[in-house]
């Protein structure tokens, strides 16, 4: 199995793990690019919003309520977070299993425009 976060998914790999369910898993990034970034995945492997399909509108509703919760778990809803999801190369998108970042923190900000 070539994909990272498959291999996360699967223990192969080991990762900071915070949250799963049926669908989604989340994981800390291991690179943050600032205080809070977290990432939640499918459990399936998902290549990117361009492989999405109809029926697959569950899911990533699923994906943003559970970055919420995650987000108030992180303490920091009331500050505010940035939800983003990078698409192919020009997107910035570098590892091709789809993947939600919640980012939060003054970097962000910095960084991010
Ligand atoms: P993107 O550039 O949107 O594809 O984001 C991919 C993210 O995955 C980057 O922020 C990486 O730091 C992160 N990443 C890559 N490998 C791992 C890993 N093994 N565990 C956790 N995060 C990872
Ligand atoms: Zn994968």
């Amino acid at each position: 199995m070539s994909c990272i976060f498959c291999q996360i998914l699967s223990g192969e790999t080991p990762a900071s793990l915070i949250y799963r369910d049926e669908q989604v898993t989340a994981f800390r990034d291991i690179h943050p690019i600032a205080r809070t970034h977290i990432l939640i995945i499918p459990n399936r492997h998902i290549a990117s919003v361009n492989e999405l399909e109809p029926g697959d509108e569950v899911l990533v509703g699923h994906m943003v309520l559970v970055a919420k919760e995650l987000a108030a778990q992180a303490g920091v809803a009331e500050g505010g977070y940035r939800l983003m999801i990078n698409t192919g190369v020009h997107g910035g998108q570098t590892v091709s299993h789809l993947h939600l970042h919640l980012i939060a923190g003054k970097l962000a900000r910095f960084l991010l425009g």
